[in-house]
């Protein structure tokens, strides 16, 4: 391809509204364009990134057996209806009436649709283990679209589908697309994880995110230090503490304590003398199965996700101050578990560490000497409260969990009968009795995987592209376009490359050298041959590595299988199995 006339435009300013590395870089190298909020244009330079990410993607999942089909963005509400999700999915499924009044959502996911095209077609465990995939756009009306093409809300996901007939097959379809993941990123050039992950409105039993490690990535994740336990902020689990003894729980009895206007954690710490950890927070929710108190330590948070899943709800939000007057009898701040009559749940932490100070349920006071399995009539004890850093293990018996920071790009489901139960899809099974066929669902955002390499590869100067990734490998860069010399040795680069199966971007444009390395760099192709005049009087030609900035002098006739060579030995190559 030649630059001078690529529709490749870069920026040199920095955009104002990108709050993210690759956001910025991606508008700066002319990669896409924003056309309304979450929703963009892939230019040239940008679709050929997306299109070896796609390819990397097809390969793998052809390998691991799945079959590509494409399916339509529109769907029907009735399957929606049909699965339950219509009423549930919330405001990201963007909803719409056609002419006749007819009701449709633009896809934010496509289990209903590949679930009424099974139903149809598999009738007999003998049409199992099935997998099908595709690559194709989704809409959803994301509440905070941002970092461009990471948050966006129209955006192409690589969706898969497997069906299997009983739950050893279901468990091995996964672990195909397990490691069919595993190989996709590797290839990729990233460094990720997979980490255990709640499944969400998905649903299903259990998941895997893979999640691209960076600095400014929106998810956290606790690793373990020993072990290889790894699980996103919304599921980490926190092992549970040893319990208080009885002895312990005799010392003192409860006593209240006047706290005029005293609320939070810290001003109740400040005026009792106390650490938060000393302190029991009681917030109260409300969910569609009534009110429930929430009891956790002063310095820990409720994990929202933990708690819907033990408390089996669907809907939590904080109560407001008329319901928690109403229920508590004192206004907010002042709610605590002694006396308090509905029911409450109390986070493991809490089963340690006694005596506590809670709220007494009466204006402006306090409890002190609280040991809450003694003092309080508790429903449940459970992990129902966000994991932080140095907590421990819940896997090993020594290991401490560490907060570190990822980009989401992958996630495996198993999914169950959850689609397969409600829209009816069936099968003959080997002994004649009729069941729901066993489904796992697994998505790959096709452009996030772009924006989260180039969150990892990137310097001062622009992208830094893995190889396998990048839209180039080789850029070729005449210095002087006058020269004929220098002109002829480029194209010479130029077809030689061709003949190699490379595909080079040629800098052809008639301006200033500076110019043509600034945006060498923007862009980042992996490899710069820059061919100058004197160079060329010298006998060589300059290699530069984007990555490792190094630039070395060879001669123009060793150039191409020097640049080949340098690809694979760096595992750079854009491996092809074509
Ligand atoms: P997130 O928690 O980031 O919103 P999700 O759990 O909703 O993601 P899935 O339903 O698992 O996402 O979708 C599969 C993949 O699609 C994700 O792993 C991610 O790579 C990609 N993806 C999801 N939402 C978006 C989005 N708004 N923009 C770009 N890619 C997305
Ligand atoms: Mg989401």
């Amino acid at each position: 391809m030649k630059l001078s006339t690529f529709f490749l435009n870069t920026l040199k300013e920095e955009p104002r509204d990108a709050e993210v590395i690759s956001h910025k870089l991606m508008l700066r190298a002319g990669m896409i364009k924003k056309l309304a909020s979450g929703i963009y244009s892939y230019l040239p330079y940008g679709l050929l990134a997306l299109r070896r990410v796609e390819t990397i993607i097809r390969e793998e999942m052809n390998a691991a057996g799945a079959q590509e089909l494409l399916l339509p963005a529109v769907q029907p509400a009735e399957i929606w209806k049909e699965s339950g999700r219509w009423a549930v999915y919330g405001k990201e499924l963007l909803r719409f009436f056609d002419r006749k009044g007819a009701e449709f959502a633009i896809g934010p996911t496509h289990e209903e649709v590949i679930t009424d095209i099974v139903r149809d077609h598999v009738h007999s465990y003998k049409d199992m283990p099935l997998n099908l995939y595709q690559i194709q756009t989704k809409f959803r009306d994301e509440i905070r679209p941002r970092f461009g093409i990471m948050r966006a809300r129209e955006f192409i996901m690589k969706d898969a589908y497997s069906f299997d007939a009983d739950d050893e097959s279901a468990e091995k379809s996964y672990k195909a697309m397990f490691s069919a993941y595993e190989r996709i990123f590797s290839r990729c050039g990233l460094r990720f994880k997979a980490v255990e992950a709640d499944s969400g409105p998905i649903g299903g039993s259990f998941s895997h995110e893979f999640m691209v490690l960076a600095e400014t990535g929106e998810d956290s994740i606790l690793s373990c230090s020993r072990c290889t336990y790894a699980a996103n902020q919304e599921k980490a689990e926190v092992a549970k503490p040893d319990v208080y003894s009885w002895e312990d729980a005799l010392d003192g009895s409860p006593r209240e304590v006047h706290t005029p206007h005293i609320r939070t954690v810290q001003e109740v710490c400040e005026f009792l003398d106390i650490q938060p950890q000393n302190l029991i927070k009681t917030l109260v929710y409300t969910t569609e199965k009534g009110p429930v108190a929430v009891l956790v330590r002063g310095d820990h948070d409720v994990n929202e996700t933990k708690l819907c899943r033990v408390l089996g709800c669907e809907n939590l939000e904080l109560a407001d101050e008329v319901f928690i007057q109403e229920h508590t009898g004192a206004p907010r701040g002042f709610a605590g578990p002694l006396g308090l009559k509905m029911p409450m749940v109390a986070d493991t932490a809490l089963l340690k560490n006694g005596p506590f100070v809670a709220g007494a349920n009466r204006e402006d006071y306090h409890i002190t000497d609280v040991w809450l399995t003694r003092d309080a009539r508790i429903q449940s004890v459970e992990d129902i409260r966000a994991a932080i850093e140095g907590d421990s293990c819940p896997r090993c018996p020594t290991g401490k969990l560490q907060v570190i920071r990822g980009i989401e790009v992958g996630h495996v489901f198993k999914l169950g009968t959850k689609y397969s139960s409600s829209m009816n899809a069936l099968f003959l099974g080997e002994d004649g009795s009729l069941n729901p066929i066993i489904m796992g669902c697994y998505g790959i955002g096709v452009g996030r995987t772009v924006a989260a390499a180039i969150e990892q590869y990137h310097d001062e100067h622009g992208i830094i592209f893995p190889p396998a990734v990048a839209p180039f490998q080789v850029l070729v860069l005449p210095i002087s376009l006058g020269d004929t010399k220098v002109m002829e040795t480029a194209g010479a680069l130029y077809d030689a490359f061709k003949d190699r199966g490379i595909d080079p971007l040629m800098d052809d444009r008639d301006v200033r050298p500076g110019v043509k390395f600034k945006d060498a760099d923007l862009i980042g192709v992996p490899i710069r041959i820059t061919v100058g005049a004197k160079d060329l009087a010298g006998g060589y030609v300059e290699i530069k590595n984007r990555g490792q900035g190094t630039i070395e002098k060879v001669a123009p006739d060793r150039a191409v299988e020097y640049c080949i060579e340098q690809l694979q030995h760096k595992g750079m190559m854009f491996d092809r199995t074509d």
